[in-house]
């Protein structure tokens, strides 16, 4: 993953009991919930805070908490102690003339795969191999420069995701799985998938501790679980370009995820154009269509942070298209005008 700054939170949630009802049961049911434990720490350059809105002990939230750090030395594209920095400059494998063979992780086989399944369900608008490209947009720079054309023509040649060979339980005893890539410039980066299946595999590990009722926030990946006492949880959805914390709409939800992404979010501006941090994977430069966010509201996190990137790269007539013949998710979208578009709403 890149992240070149703190992110700002997206998504945030409103402590507030409010709303008349919400999916796991009804207004005569609801009582106030007042949070209880919370942790946060900085993980993959992104605020993370978890809080129960039960009894969930301390213990158990730092647990899940210090599990980001397992996470963050899996997949992030820039930590040089990651495993995914070590497929990307082709180490601790076996290299066979112009092919390289590494033994990965249950974690990374499992991402892999299912970014590999959204490739194809997506026609490339999320693609986990935009590395090169991605690499010579510096966010991260005091004064970042808009790459040469020439530049990103030689970068996209190794943006083909179906390089990617990847083989599972080869020997199903001992449940190992491989990964082959050609010996060249492709690189692979899950900023738009990994923290969906962190929030994902987090959730789950908390409700195998006993936790039924709390907020997970990764930037701009919210997870809630449980309904917070019967009244579901509000969450805030950014308004683009504004101030932190200032809120376009508000949403109901319970056990469910929030995922949004926003050209807004890493960007540096150049002769009055915003270069930002969602790539057009067609071109090499940075999304120019009409949508400033898209927000995806899903109970699988991974697949709500896959599809707010890749229904923003398509624009919103394809991703609302899109997302109305998915019944499993609902997206919001607001344009650059400040008009906001709802799969759940007619027209
Ligand atoms: P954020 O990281 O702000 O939550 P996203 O989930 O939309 O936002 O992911 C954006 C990140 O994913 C980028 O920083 C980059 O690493 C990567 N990325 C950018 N464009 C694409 C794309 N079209 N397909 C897949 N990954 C992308
Ligand atoms: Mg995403």
């Amino acid at each position: 993953m890149k992240f070149s700054r703190v992110k700002r939170l997206t998504s945030f949630i409103l402590i507030c009991t409010i709303c008349l009802t919400c999916g796991c049961t009804r207004l005569s049911f609801q009582k106030t919930v007042t949070p209880g434990n919370s942790v946060s720490g900085l993980y993959f350059d992104t605020a993370i805070s978890i809080t129960a809105y039960d009894d969930t002990s301390l213990e158990v939230l730092k647990d899940t908490l210090g599990r980001c750090e397992d996470y963050e030395l899996i997949f992030s594209r820039t930590n040089e102690n990651s495993e995914l920095y070590a497929i990307n400059h082709r180490t601790g494998g076996v290299i066979e003339g112009d092919k390289y063979t590494v033994e990965v992780s249950e974690d990374m086989y499992n991402v892999l795969n299912i970014a590999l399944k959204y490739s194809k369900e997506t026609e490339l608008a999320f693609n986990p191999t935009l590395g090169s490209v991605i690499k010579l947009w510096d966010y991260h720079s005091d004064n970042p420069v808009v790459p040469s054309e020439v530049e990103i023509e030689k970068a996209l040649k190794f943006t083909n995701p179906y390089v990617m060979d990847i083989s599972g339980e080869l020997f199903e005893e001992t449940n190992e799985h491989y990964l082959s890539l050609p010996m060249d410039e492709t690189i692979i980066d899950l900023g738009a998938i990994a923290k969906g299946y962190i929030a994902d595999e987090l959730k789950d590990y908390l409700q195998d501790k006993g936790c039924r009722e709390a907020v997970i926030t990764l930037g701009g990946n919210v997870y809630c679980i449980g309904c917070k006492g019967g009244a579901g949880y509000t969450v805030g959805i950014q308004k683009p370009f504004d101030s932190k914390g200032a809120t376009q709409m508000t949403v109901n939800i319970s056990d469910s995820s929030v995922v949004t992404s926003g050209i807004y979010e890493r960007y540096f501006e150049t002769d009055g154009k915003i270069y930002h941090h969602i790539i057009d994977g067609s071109t090499g430069y940075p999304v120019d269509n009409e949508l400033a966010s898209v927000t995806v509201i899903c109970s699988d996190s991974m697949k709500a942070d896959v599809l707010s990137t890749a229904l923003l790269c398509m624009g919103s007539e394809k991703g609302l298209e899109y997302a109305k013949r998915d019944p499993s998710i609902h997206v919001i979208m607001i344009t650059r005008d400040g008009e906001v578009l709802d799969s759940e709403r007619n027209g």
